[in-house]
């Protein structure tokens, strides 16, 4: 665990502003930061991520912040070769679901050659600079300025 103080549920509507880590917003600064966060509900023990303030599995609001492990799984994969404008040069490449250590499942690209994972390659999230990756920083919506671009690497 970390020093961090972070809210948990049940939340009321007033409790949320924008630099709560239950908005994407506050989920993107702690991300720059270097910390992964998903909403753990203790009622049914669903993983949300990004953290939502009601659980999407049983509809409770009994949802707390945890940070995550950056390691786990390909559980399924497909390659893009039609990406977003700002990724076109990167295109093809692979997004996988990954299954954390934790069990929790983020969807990102992966940072390998599609012929060089299967499902169950082992993965490890990275955080990076969108410019420092080439990706055009006018291609980002307003509210997306300043968030960083999470991708797995073969780990
Ligand atoms: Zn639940």
């Amino acid at each position: 665990m970390t020093d961090h103080d972070y809210p948990t549920g049940p939340l009321a509507t007033g409790d949320i502003d924008s630099d709560s880590p239950f908005t994407l917003p506050g989920f993107f600064d702690a991300l720059t930061d270097g910390r992964l966060l998903a909403g753990v509900c203790t009622d049914c023990g669903e993983h949300l991520l990004p953290p939502r303030p009601a659980c999407y599995g049983c509809g409770s609001r009994a949802v707390t912040i945890e940070e995550q492990p950056r390691r786990g799984l390909v559980e399924t994969f497909t390659e893009v070769y039609r990406p977003p404008s700002a990724f076109a040069d990167l295109a093809p490449f692979p997004v996988a679901v990954v299954e954390l250590d934790s069990g929790a499942r983020l969807t990102g690209r992966v940072d390998a050659d599609a012929a060089d994972i299967e499902i169950g390659s082992a993965v490890e999230l990275a955080v990076r600079d969108p410019v420092a990756e080439g990706i055009d920083p006018d291609a980002a919506l307003s509210y997306e300025d300043g968030w960083p671009l999470h991708v797995f690497e073969p780990a």
